[in-house]
Parts: C-alpha cells; sequence; structure tokens
C-alpha cells in the first residue's frame, strides 16, 4: 500500500524536518528538536547528546553543558497573585513533597547546614559556612514542594565584579579586603521563603485625653488665670490591617538580617516551579517550619496592627490602651529565591556575604579597620586639645583656650557621628 504523505511538503513550515516515522507509508515533519519541553524525566540529561544540562540564567532554559542545546522550560508566570495556600489539613495533605526530581542531600558537619545539589554535582563544599566536612546523603521527599520560583536572572559569572565593587565601598574597611574577591567562590543556591497573607481585624479600645484651656482664679496672687486641663473620653475603634508578600526566611543559617539586607526581590517574576530551573543548583529546603514561621509572622502582623490602630488616635494623651486583633483569610505560600553565597576568611574570621541571584544586590560582614577609624578620631580631636593647652599653659591666651574647646567639641562630634556610623556598619 502506498498512500500519500500526512501533509503536503508545502503547508510544513520550512523549519521542521522529517524525522522518523512509526507508521509505514506515513511521513512524519517534527519542529527543531533544539526546543523542546524538557519531559517529566527525573534527571535533566541532555535529550541530544546525554550530557549533564543546568538552567542557563541568561537564556532562561535549561541549556546542556556538552553541545549547546537549549530547552524551554513551560512554567505559568504567576507574579504577586500567585495562589495563596489555607492552613487546612486537606491542604497540608495534598502539598506535594520533595523536589520533584532526582537530587542528593549534602550534610554539612561543621554548621548543620543540609543543601540539595544535583546528581551529577561533585559538591565538596557547604555554601553557609565554607567547611569540606560534608557528607552526601540520599535525599527524602518529605518537605512541601516549592510552589512558586524566582529563576536565577545573575549569572555566577558576574558575582565576582559585584562582590569586589562592594568590598571596595567605605573607607572604614581594610584595603587589601577586596584582594578577597579574586579567590572566593560563588554558589548559586535557591533559598525557601514563606510568605503570609492575612488581614487582622483590629478592635481597639482606650481612654483619650484632649486638652482644655480654662480659666481659674488664683487665691494666692488674687487674679484669674488660665491653666491646661485634660478631659480623659473613653473611645474605641477598628481598623482592618492586610498583610501581603512579606518575605520570611526559612533558613536558619544565613541571619534574618543579612537576608532582608537582600530584597526587594521583584515578586513579578515569580513562576510556577518546575524542578527544571534547579537543574545544576543548589538548593535548599526550609529549615524553619511552616508553623514556627506563622508563629512569628502572627507576632510581628498583631504588633504592627496594634501601632496602626493606635495611630488612628488622635491625641498625644492615651491611657489603658488596648487591641483585640482577630485573623482572617489567612494563607501561606512557599516560594524558592535565588542567591548566592560565599564566605571569606579575613585575618581567620569568616565572613558571610550574599549576592541576590535576582538584582545583583550585595550584602554581607565585613571587617572594620579600627586603627584606621582610631587615627581619624584623633586627628579630629587631638588640635583642638592642641590649641586649648597652649592657650592655656603658654600664653595665658583665653580666646586661644577658648577657639581650642570649640575646635574639640566640633571635633568630637563629628568623631562621633563617625563611630555610630561604623558601629552600625560592623553590626549590620
Ligand atoms: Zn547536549
Ligand atoms: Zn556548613
Amino acid at each position: 500500500m502506498n498512500s500519500a504523505p500526512l501533509a503536503s511538503t508545502s503547508l510544513i513550515p520550512e523549519s521542521f524536518t522529517r524525522v522518523e516515522s512509526k507508521l509505514d507509508g506515513i511521513t512524519v515533519y517534527a519542529p527543531p528538536p533544539r526546543v523542546e519541553q524538557i519531559p517529566q524525566a527525573q534527571n535533566f540529561k541532555c535529550p541530544n547528546c546525554g550530557a549533564t544540562t543546568a538552567f542557563d540564567p541568561r537564556a532562561g532554559s535549561v541549556t546542556c553543558t556538552n553541545c549547546g542545546s537549549h530547552y524551554a522550560i513551560h512554567a505559568q508566570r504567576v507574579g504577586q497573585n500567585a495562589n495563596q495556600f489555607e492552613f487546612t489539613l486537606d491542604v497540608v495533605n495534598s502539598t506535594p513533597r520533595g523536589w520533584g526530581s532526582t537530587r542528593r542531600d549534602l550534610h554539612c558537619e561543621n554548621c548543620g547546614a543540609t543543601t540539595s545539589v544535583a546528581p551529577t554535582e561533585l559538591a565538596t563544599t557547604c555554601p553557609f559556612c565554607g567547611s569540606n566536612r560534608v557528607a552526601a546523603r540520599t535525599a527524602v521527599p518529605e518537605a512541601f514542594q516549592p510552589r512558586y520560583i524566582i529563576p536565577f536572572k545573575i549569572e555566577r559569572a558576574e558575582c565576582a565584579a559585584r562582590a569586589r565593587a562592594w568590598l571596595q565601598r567605605g573607607w572604614f574597611y581594610p584595603r587589601d579586603l577586596v584582594n578577597v574577591a579574586y579567590s572566593a567562590q560563588f554558589t548559586g543556591i535557591y533559598l525557601s521563603f514563606w510568605t503570609f497573607h492575612a488581614v487582622v481585624n483590629t478592635q481597639w479600645r482606650a481612654q483619650v485625653g484632649y486638652e482644655r484651656r480654662e480659666n481659674y482664679f488664683d487665691v494666692h496672687d488674687m487674679k484669674f488665670k488660665t491653666r491646661t486641663v485634660i478631659d480623659w473620653r473613653w473611645e474605641q475603634g477598628t481598623i482592618a490591617v492586610p498583610f501581603e508578600n512579606q518575605l520570611d526566611t526559612a533558613t536558619s543559617h544565613i541571619p534574618a538580617p543579612l537576608l532582608e539586607r537582600l530584597e526587594p526581590f521583584d515578586l513579578d517574576a515569580l513562576v510556577t516551579y518546575n524542578p527544571a530551573y534547579l537543574a545544576g543548583w543548589r538548593a535548599q529546603t526550609y529549615e524553619i517550619s511552616l508553623n514556627d514561621a506563622w508563629d512569628a509572622a502572627r507576632a510581628r502582623m498583631r504588633e504592627h496592627a496594634r501601632t496602626q490602630a493606635f495611630n488612628q488616635i488622635d491625641s498625644k494623651h492615651v491611657r489603658n490602651f488596648s487591641v483585640n486583633a482577630a485573623f482572617d483569610d489567612e494563607a501561606w505560600r512557599l516560594l524558592l529565591l535565588p542567591v548566592f553565597l560565599t564566605t571569606y576568611r579575613y585575618r581567620d574570621k569568616i565572613y558571610q556575604l550574599v549576592i541576590n541571584g535576582q538584582t545583583g544586590k550585595v550584602a554581607g560582614d565585613k571587617p572594620i579597620a579600627w586603627l584606621q577609624v582610631w587615627l581619624l578620631v584623633a586627628a579630629l580631636v587631638v588640635p583642638g586639645i592642641l590649641v586649648a593647652g597652649v592657650g592655656l599653659i603658654f600664653a595665658r591666651n583665653g580666646a586661644l583656650f577658648l577657639a581650642g574647646g570649640i575646635l574639640v567639641v566640633l571635633g568630637a562630634l563629628i568623631a562621633v557621628a563617625i563611630l555610630q556610623r561604623v558601629m552600625k556598619a560592623s553590626a549590620a
């Protein structure tokens, strides 16, 4: 039997190629194999050559490290309005577990952090503390699967330059600090974050005082005077305070304030989770449980709602203020956000440096060059002391002594301002 081709050649797009047909006499044409959906395969081997693939931030697709083929990732862009999940047993039970792909766990014996790596990655260091006392384990898929992810936008190759620029900023840091950027190893890792949604319906009650001027007769002075008195009234009110899209870190191996300095992340870039984004990259599942994170978030929301309610009161005299907060529409999300981590050693101390994998913003700890700081403080204060000293002892000159005193005070004020900045920088 000799049947006609499935489609006349003129209708077939030019880029389509003839592929092997499973049916006798039927000619099959297919789009080029370079861009196709990653199958639900559990590992990310290149369908073209069998080599390892990795998610490529620049291309936004999975790329073969050997033949360069690109494979599009099918994920839906959901942005800020990504679905939220209720706190019900049903939702918890039906939430998928694990990463949805074959991965290995790397456990650090130094800091206790567990990092998820691609099965082919020969990982030897912990990205959180830099230790090489790590042991591989088979991943146990019991944790919730993240529902949404912001894919990496920044490439690893850009990290050193960004870190260098950041290390050079400010004058009270050691000058040779910038050298650590040349040897730093940056690890791209998706970190877990919770976001919570709630409306806090807040009822408040307080005694509010209103000032009133009143005339009275002063028997001592035998004349009329005015004075301010406060009239107290019980008042109450309600305010609904909404909370949305605040990030709550789910890792306990990077201080929360350090991660906060990486914000903002642009949540408009959120897409539905697809394990292909993790190909070739590390990830960390949440270490802070949904319950613990929600408890902390709720306490923070209650405090914020209390402040909002207090601010409703249009008087500076308030007493017996009390609030009753009821939570409504509570919902949660589990996200993966892209971060580069590195640790560097400076004079036998380890410092953490983090880079936002979406925006390139850098944050971290820096050693302070205290000698530089104290020399500057001395340079600010000493001249005034000298001038005042000369004025007092040698010249018995009051004007010179006064000028010296003013110089000391000015220098000290500037020195204190500088010290405050340094303290803030060293604590941040
Ligand atoms: Zn390939
Ligand atoms: Zn570690």
